[in-house]
């Protein structure tokens, strides 16, 4: 039995589509801890919404399906839950920030009464006091004025508002973890900013874990405990801040870390040329091999092993194997 918060090992995940089956999970492990906040970075289409709406069953099944792996939360398997089951984890156990609050709001209710039913669903309170949570969260959350803006339907306010929204929603009902989908994409610089501190500040108040999902590694800079490298359906690097932005070793993960933009240094950001695979036929070998400068016969040929550098670092990659005849 696990002891861990929330542990997810061997996921495998496919989509059944026309052309065929899209692997879009492969072999995904990891865990989170109580108070600990996790990122998972990649590319689009490299797996990590997919990873967090299975565990959150948010994908409609079929198309999707678990293939393989198990899921388990506070040591309970939760891997197939029914729809019905998991309604009691959404909202009270787990909650979601989307990408883009403006989808994800009902454009058609004022912002407090979408409050007031999930807080209606998991806690025991009237509608009255219901209310009173609503526009207490609004108001933590930075909103000034909370009865008003409870009022307000989610076209009036702004993109950052309506992140802020999203985000009092998300704890309404004191969640034990946070996933929070590229929360911040779609905002300009300073109001992402602002949303991540938001974030942190509601993480700590509420005693909860995050898990972050982003393509962009400089937002989770300063946010992560630990973070997770996805590249084709898989983990290909874990590690700890430190471990990941001071001593990367994964080729992709130092691809990514020169994408990041730092005003200190005058260098020019440099793109990782070529595209993710095609997760219908997903490659034998390493699934950066085509876009790797340091790829090598055998990469394409096998899955590359998974190396252990700490209790937190691991990294699946050819290279190292390499090193060590070398040395
Ligand atoms: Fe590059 Fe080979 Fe390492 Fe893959 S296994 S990242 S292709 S060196």
């Amino acid at each position: 039995m696990t002891n861990h918060l929330l542990d997810v090992q061997d996921l495998h995940v496919s989509f059944d589509t026309h052309a065929g089956e899209v692997q879009a999970v492969r072999g995904v492990s990891f865990w989170l801890d109580a108070g600990e906040t996790l990122s998972i970075v990649g590319e689009s289409g490299c797996g990590k919404s997919v990873t967090i709406q299975t565990i959150m069953k948010l994908l409609p099944s079929p198309p999707s399906q678990i293939k393989s792996g198990a899921i388990t939360y506070q040591g309970t398997d939760i891997t197939h839950l029914s729809d019905k089951a998991m309604e009691s984890y959404r909202g009270k156990e787990f909650s979601m920030i989307f990408q883009d609050s403006m989808t994800s709001l009902n454009p058609t209710m004022r912002v407090g009464r979408q409050m007031c039913e999930g807080i209606l669903r998991h806690q025991r309170v009237s509608r009255q006091e219901a209310q009173q949570i609503s526009a207490e969260l609004l108001g933590q959350v930075g909103l000034p004025n909370p009865e008003l803006v409870a009022k307000r339907y989610p076209h009036t306010m702004s993109g950052g508002q309506r992140q802020r929204v999203m985000i009092a929603m998300a704890m309404a009902c004191n969640p034990k973890i946070l996933f929070a989908d590229e929360p911040t994409t779609a905002l300009d610089v300073t109001i992402q900013a602002q949303v991540l501190d938001l974030i942190r500040e509601m993480k700590e108040k509420m005693n909860s874990s995050v898990i972050m999902i982003t393509h962009d590694l400089g937002v989770v800079a300063s946010l992560c405990d630990r973070i997770l490298i996805m590249y084709g359906g898989k983990i290909v690097e874990s590690g700890s801040d430190r471990e990941i932005f001071y001593d990367p070793k994964h080729p992709y993960t130092r691809g990514l870390l020169q994408c990041v933009h730092n005003p200190e240094k005058k260098e020019k950001l440099k793109p990782i040329a070529g595209s993710p695979p095609d997760l219908l036929k997903p490659p034998a070998g390493c699934p950066f091999v085509d876009r790797c400068p340091e790829a090598m016969k055998v990469c394409k040929l096998y899955m590359p092993e998974v190396t252990t550098y700490s209790a937190t670092h691991q990294c699946a990659c050819w290279l190292e194997e390499a090193n060590r005849r070398k040395g």
